[in-house]
């Protein structure tokens, strides 16, 4: 990431709102916009499938869901943030072997830390997991507020939107993505 070339470009938007760039607390904030912008946007230089070099032998057959994971992410169109939570669920593969369970959030993670649409988000989560664990299906919901919404343009705060992306198992068979949808949807209403 050249830091150098987004400090220029704050100056330049500090500047056109008529700022002045020697104000004390404006003076440094060229900079603290590149170092926030390098880590809001660490995924662009990080690869997901790294993160599944290792998996376990669990003899598992079952749905495995991981609900709940925060994320925040910017969005492409108005580089401001989008932030909500994500929810994962896949079934192993033949072989019963599972990733940690860290590695899902933390795929998560990848991908929210770039530049994005939340469509988009969603879609290469469950295909990380998908490429990288060969599972029966993988499902993959998220629920944001974006603040290009909420802000500005139509300005409706609480707005959520949801996206989701379904692979596999869970994309052919009604019965087997309702059941995660009840555990991703149930579990939160129970309050746990
Ligand atoms: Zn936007």
């Amino acid at each position: 990431m050249d830091t150098r070339r987004i400090e220029e470009g704050v100056r330049l938007i500090l500047e056109g709102v008529g700022e002045d760039l020697t104000r004390e607390g404006i003076v440094d904030t060229p900079k603290r916009v590149a170092r926030a912008m390098g880590e809001c946007l660490a995924g662009m230089r990080q690869d997901a499938s790294e993160l599944f070099e290792v998996s376990f032998d669990a003899a598992c057959h079952d749905i495995v869901v991981v609900r709940d994971i925060p994320f925040f992410s910017l969005c492409e169109h108005h580089l401001l943030p989008f932030f909500g939570s994500a929810h994962v669920a896949y079934i192993p593969g033949e072989s019963g072997r599972v990733c940690g369970i860290s590695k899902l959030a933390r795929t998560v993670d990848v991908y929210a830390k770039r530049l994005q649409l939340q469509e988009r988000l969603c879609s290469q989560v469950a295909d990380a997991v998908d490429e990288a664990l060969h599972p029966l299906g993988v499902l993959v919901v998220m629920e944001a507020e974006h603040l290009c919404m909420t802000m500005r343009g139509v300005r409706k705060p609480g707005a959520v939107t949801t996206t989701s992306a379904v692979r596999g198992g869970f994309a052919r068979n009604a019965a087997t993505r309702a059941e995660a949808m009840k555990l991703i949807f149930d579990g939160r209403a129970s309050g746990l």
